[in-house]
């Protein structure tokens, strides 16, 4: 009798915590061509590689961690193959590709709460339009019976969002809270710098600056920082989730979605923590609910979408005919380039910040990033790369749905039901940056008019043909077909080349 092969597991980088380990062999593929290939954040590939060096150390002599360009040359090299290799789910659609084409063993995946099933199940006989994402969080509620009280949702509401939306303290530089955990670095930190120096002195040309690791690399770390989180912002996370200012990025936000992304952290595992705070009397509703609803809401959905509107989602779709170029401040991703090139304080701010961070929360992310970049009709393919690289969270299937469909609104309505475009009413409500800003968020025309409030209409006008049926921008347009200064407007904002 010969015995049965011992299949060996690949661990990608997004699949680094103990609920993906079953005790036999891994291998870890740490691929440096990627970075050549896809203009990556210097401290996103510090941390991928950081993360997937200190697992190869935890696992110690079950693990071969292997260097390679490609990596199929570093599964074939080693005759990983058929049953002789198994993966947990595939986390992007080349993976899934490979693992097919070598006929590898596929496990379900296991770093989300629903699976597959429970996504077709649900979206079975529903239009595109109903794939919304309060109806899937609402049927993920009831189905697991998360903040559920019997069959009702705790506190009688599915959603707490209309009292999320408390505007940033007046005055106030900061929301006043510690600074947000930090690990600290150790010897293979040290070795993954160099690593990148000589990658950087071969040629790879990262995006935004070095500094020193701000995300959880381990397990350990992860659990620290989510009890960090717990203890010292959970209770400011509702009230201010949408808020934003200038000298405090991280406000009370958790940032849990990057050890949530490596893998470290089980979404459920989070859920529950933040449940039992609140079950303990310990945490308000409104901050739980708003992180449940972007866990097993926002997160899952999104995840599910990827698999759902299938591999050409990006490059298919460009509903509003978006065709410009990003500029060179958001490729240069240097603060001195950006304070020399881009005027408005708001969005100087954000792209600073990601430049030397490689994270901003959701609402900059939307309402100033993918605002500006839809009024300006950015090419949707090069901006989901853009967002992919630069943000340290930024996995290959959580940017589609929200830059394609969320932000740029380039599938013409599956994702959202109307383009996510706002003046900078909404900026300076929810942000201080308008107070030391050159132009006045209430103009629409003259040298000092506001480019997103000037933009916000001009975009409207350049659309108007493609939106016209939606009548969720009726009234919108009918605003657009009232303005008196309109053309002015519209021959001011295709005139302007500074922001
Ligand atoms: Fe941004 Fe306009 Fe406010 Fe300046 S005035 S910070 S450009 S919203």
């Amino acid at each position: 009798m010969t015995a049965e092969p011992v299949a060996t597991r690949w661990l990608t980088a997004e699949q680094l915590g103990p609920h993906f380990d079953d005790g036999g062999p891994v291998v870890l593929i740490e691929s440096h061509e990627v970075f050549r290939r896809r203009p990556t954040h210097r401290q996103k590939a510090h941390l991928y590689v950081s993360a997937l060096r200190h697992r190869a150390r935890q696992l110690d002599d079950r693990v071969e961690l292997v260097e390679s360009s490609s990596y199929a040359d570093a599964l074939g090299a080693r005759g990983l193959r058929g049953d002789r290799l198994e993966v947990v789910g595939a986390t992007s659609w080349a993976m899934r590709a490979l693992v097919e084409r070598l006929g590898a063993t596929v496990l379900p995946d296991r770093g989300f709460v629903t699976s597959r099933d429970d996504f077709a199940a649900w979206a079975e006989g529903r239009k595109p339009s109903q794939l919304v994402m309060d109806r899937f969080y609402r049927f993920v509620r009831e189905e697991s019976g998360i903040l559920m009280e019997g069959s009702a949702p705790a506190g009688g509401q599915f959603s707490f969002d209309a009292d999320n939306r408390e505007r940033p303290p007046k005055g106030a530089a900061t929301l006043g809270l510690p600074a947000p955990w930090a690990p600290e670095e150790d010897d293979i930190d040290a070795e993954v710098r160099a690593t990148l120096d000589a990658l950087e002195a071969d040629g790879v040309r990262f995006l935004g600056s070095d500094g020193p690791r701000q995300f959880a690399a381990t397990r350990e770390e992860a659990l620290a920082a989510l009890d960090d989180f717990i203890e010292v912002r959970l209770g400011d996370f509702g009230p201010f989730e949408d808020a934003m200012l200038a000298g405090d990025s991280v406000m009370a936000h958790s940032r849990l979605s990057v050890p949530l992304n490596l893998g470290l952290l089980h979404p459920l595992e989070v859920v529950e923590r933040v449940v039992a705070e609140y079950a303990a009397g310990r945490a308000p509703l409104n901050s739980v609910e708003g992180l449940v609803r972007q866990l097993i809401g926002w997160r899952e959905w999104v995840w599910h979408l990827y698999w759902h509107l299938g591999p050409d989602y990006t490059t298919s779709n460009n509903a509003l005919d978006a065709r410009t170029p990003l500029p060179a401040s958001w490729w240069a991703f240097d603060s001195a380039v950006i304070a020399d090139e881009v005027e408005a304080a708001c969005l100087s701010s954000v792209l600073t910040d990601v430049a030397q961070r490689g994270w901003a929360h959701h609402i900059p992310r939307l309402m100033v990033l993918g605002n500006h970049a839809l009024q300006r009709g950015y090419d949707p393919v090069e901006l989901t790369r853009w967002f992919q690289g630069a943000f340290v969270d930024g996995t290959p299937w959580v940017m589609p749905a929200n830059v394609v469909g969320m932000s740029q609104w380039a599938d013409g309505g599956v994702v959202a039901t109307k383009p996510y475009a706002s003046g900078g009413a909404y900026i300076q409500r929810m942000s201080d940056y308008c107070g030391s800003c050159r132009f006045d968020p209430k103009k629409r025309v003259g040298e000092d008019a506001c480019p997103f409030t000037a933009g916000y209409w001009a975009f409207l006008d350049r659309v108007e043909p493609s939106i016209r049926g939606n009548h969720r921008m009726a009234q919108p347009l009918a605003g657009l077909r009232r303005l008196a200064d309109r053309d002015q407007l519209v021959a001011q904002e295709r005139a302007r080349t500074r922001y």
